[in-house]
């Protein structure tokens, strides 16, 4: 690098900016910024890479630069960006953009109509090529397919996974209703699932894998949604500038007067749940987000009975958030009703089918089973501190409205049914990594999803490599890369893992976050993934003890996590009497949404202890179906990639940028293909290129061998290619020099 040529060097804002190398020391390189003479620094040696000759230039594929680093990579899709090309691909992964604005014609249905059957790579990088190959993969391997798609909040997951479904079912539906069905059902996801963050609009606080399902002649015939771990406690508190679900707005907005007097709604400011944050959002328009979502559940076949149903339990959670306590003023130390909650209580039982005097006695008590004397069970009601009603409220309501969730879900799947199905293609839409200011139980669950979605994108993109050199014969040594294995067990191994740690805490008579954050600690003093965090990481915030927390080193950086509300989060059953509460309602719809509550293998209610079912082990066992499920298909992946914090178009921040194509693992792909053999050329294409440099005695020959006369000719080091059956594949940066040399002669 250090023949004058410029280089990618640092840049605090932009990631990188070109420079020239001045100075070599040992260990660093000094740096003269190309566009500030004289402002000089030092960089060290590994975050200085080979810059291409032209930088304006951009190409389609990043595998086809001359130099593959995550400086040229960065550069190939700002460049893009800036014309509006927002996809590139890597070899066959797709990077996506967003936008954050309609680029004209980009999805037309004209546009799905060119990408059909036509191969990765003949037309520009898009989301409908990569649903093409899967689509083309399905029905030439008779094999199922999925498309994992990544990226942090608010990078366009869900919208580049709506682009595939509605790519899947317009191009090989049989255009009946399920086609539509498919694509339907999202709206109604959204206004349940989704929500109004600091980070998107419209940000999906669930996980979820779609599969589309075909017959045999690879029409569609139905489909089938997973969902994950639904934020629970959104429900009941949101941050600042956050809102709660959609629908609660929407339901206010938009329901028609008879509807909303029948649920006693007004305007969301009259509620708990809705009041703390914004009521509005100026890009989202609650009203017509409402009829939308109706058609939608008019389209995905859901009648009005079922449509009130939804929309009464919602109704009733906002009122049961309404419920305020106070303390008692009596000896019993317990708490009451304020007084003027009687009305919301009367809504909230009234549309919970609840009786109104149980459900006061429920949330202001507990029943609690004896073993006092021997005599096993007998049953005592505890009076409840005003802190503790308030957390029974909440938690009714949490697990009322979650039970709703999967009850939309269920009902959505079974609105486009299938019997039999040959093959599927999954979409899987699923946070990214996450590292925010305070990292609590949701961050630990879904960095440890991301772990295993990392080490399958290794090992799919790794495999995919070496039977690529094996199918060229090009016999050369395996490629290697990180393993991960032992963050992964950290978290989820029989026993010593985090989860299990947790469940046991979970499981004691009185489990504290403390004594859960000392046993991991103890458990795994010196895990190389594993540390205390640093006294002014936790304390600077909060009023908490110094290693009430860990630190987890995750394949895209360290994350600490702050163990306060573990024990609590980890926990999905209700208290026994709020349980039993809500399971004998007189209403039916409510009745069934708890049928099986309280009910699993670990919830057997012991004499005095309360009843348990674990939200992180459901969430390993539910992980763990679906990477067998992506096992046993075949793969695509798409990076999504947020271009600015600002939400707008036109602008790239380049930092931001680089960090999301490290944290989604595109520089160790380009890291990996760099020990490989990154740059690859068929033999008639190099032979197209360089004939015009040869004698025409030389040109004569097919163009295999023309290569191989070429190279020995030139004097080519052997190491630095191979020859495989179609292609000649380079070791980095060595196309280069050859092309060079080509050209300058
Ligand atoms: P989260 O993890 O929060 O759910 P996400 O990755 O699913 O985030 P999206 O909801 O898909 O993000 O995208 C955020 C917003 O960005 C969309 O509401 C839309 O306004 C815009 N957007 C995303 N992709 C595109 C696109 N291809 N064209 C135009 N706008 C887009
Ligand atoms: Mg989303």
């Amino acid at each position: 690098m250090d023949d004058g040529k410029p280089v990618w060097a640092p840049h605090p804002t932009d990631g990188f900016q070109l420079g020239r190398i001045i100075d070599i020391s040992a260990d660093s390189l000094t740096i003269e910024p190309l566009n500030q003479r004289g402002k000089n620094f030092q960089a060290s040696v590994n975050q200085v890479f080979p810059a291409e000759d032209d930088v304006n230039k951009h190409v389609e594929d990043n595998c086809s630069l001359m130099y593959l680093n995550e400086a040229t990579l960065l550069n190939n899709v700002r460049v893009r960006y800036s014309k509006d090309k927002i996809y590139t691909f890597v070899a066959n992964i797709l990077i996506a953009v967003n936008p954050y604005f309609e680029i004209s014609k980009l999805y037309s249905p004209e546009s799905i109509k060119q990408y059909q059957g036509r191969s990765l790579g003949t037309l520009p990088p898009h989301v409908y090529a990569i649903a093409d190959k899967a689509y083309r993969d399905m029905k030439v391997l008779k094999m199922s397919q999925s498309i994992i798609v990544s990226g942090e909040s608010g990078a366009g997951k869900t919208e580049n996974t709506k682009f595939v479904l509605r790519y899947l079912t317009t191009s090989y539906g049989t255009g009946q209703d399920i086609d539509e069905r498919i694509v339907e059902a999202n709206p109604l996801l959204e206004a349940f699932g989704n929500a109004k963050t600091v980070r998107n609009n419209n940000s999906s606080r669930f996980g979820k894998f779609v599969e589309i399902h075909f017959n045999e002649k690879n029409a569609v015939v139905g489909g089938f949604v997973s969902h994950y771990l639904l934020e629970k406690s959104r429900i009941c508190t949101q941050g600042q500038e956050e809102r709660n679900y959609h629908i609660f707005y929407r339901l206010c907005a938009g329901a028609p007067e008879d509807i909303k007097e029948k649920f006693h709604l007004s305007s969301p400011d009259c509620f708990r749940h809705l009041k703390a944050g914004p009521l509005k959002d100026p890009l989202l328009d609650d009203h017509a987000d409402f009829n939308r979502m109706c058609v939608a559940m008019k389209k995905i076949g859901l009648d009005d009975t079922e449509k009130f149903n939804m929309f009464r339990v919602v109704a009733g959670v906002l009122h049961l958030g309404n419920i305020d306590f106070e303390e008692a003023g009596s000896t019993s130390g317990g708490c009451v009703l304020k007084k003027t909650c009687g009305q919301s209580l009367e809504f909230c039982a009234e549309l919970l089918g609840l009786d109104e005097e149980d459900l006061r006695v429920s949330l202001t008590t507990r029943v609690m089973h004896t073993t006092a004397g021997g005599a096993k069970g007998t049953a005592i009601k505890v009076p409840l501190k005003v802190e503790q009603a308030n957390s029974a409220r909440d938690a009714l309501a949490k697990a009322i409205y979650s039970r709703l969730f999967d009850h939309v879900v269920t009902r959505i799947n079974q609105c486009f049914p299938f019997d039999a199905s040959a093959h599927f293609i999954g979409v899987l839409d699923i946070a990214g990594f996450e590292y925010f200011e305070h990292n609590s139980f949701e961050q630990f669950c879904i960095n440890y999803c991301n772990e295993k979605l990392q080490q399958f994108f290794n090992e799919r993109i790794l495999k995919e490599e070496q039977e690529l050199y094996q199918r060229e014969g090009l016999g050369v040594n395996e490629v290697h890369y990180v393993d991960n294995q032992d963050c992964i067990d950290l978290v989820e191994a029989k026993l010593v893992g985090i989860l299990d740690i947790l469940d046991e805490e979970n499981r004691l008579p009185q489990p504290s976050d403390q004594h859960f954050t000392d046993t991991v600690h103890s458990k795994h003093k010196d895990h190389f993934r594993l540390t205390v965090p640093r006294k002014s990481k936790l304390t600077v915030h909060r009023n908490v003890r110094d290693d009430e927390g860990f630190i987890i080193r995750h394949f895209a950086g360290a994350v600490c996590y702050e163990t306060t509300q573990f024990v609590e989060k980890n926990n999905d059953a209700l208290h026994m009497s709020l349980a039993s509460l809500v399971r004998e309602s007189k209403d039916k719809f409510i009745g069934e949404l708890f049928e099986n509550s309280n009910h699993s293998k670990d919830t057997k209610q012991k004499a005095g202890k309360l009843s348990f079912i674990s939200v992180g082990n459901k969430f390993k066992t539910q992980l763990n179906i679906l990477l067998e499920k992506l096992h046993s298909t075949g793969s695509s992946f798409v990076r999504c990639v947020k271009p600015n914090l600002k939400m707008v178009s036109h602008q790239f921040e380049g930092a931001q940028i680089l960090s999301q194509l490290q944290c989604s693992g595109m520089v160790s792909v380009l890291d990996l293909m760099q020990g490989g053999f990154p740059s690859r050329a068929p033999f008639h294409e190099l032979y197209n290129m360089y004939k015009q440099y040869m004698p025409a005695k030389l040109t004569r020959l097919d163009p295999r061998l023309f290569c191989k006369a070429l190279f020995k000719a030139l004097g080519l080091n052997e190491n630095d290619y191979k020859f495989g059956l179609t292609k000649v594949f380079f070791r980095p940066g060595k196309f280069a020099e050859f092309d060079q040399i080509m050209k300058s002669d």
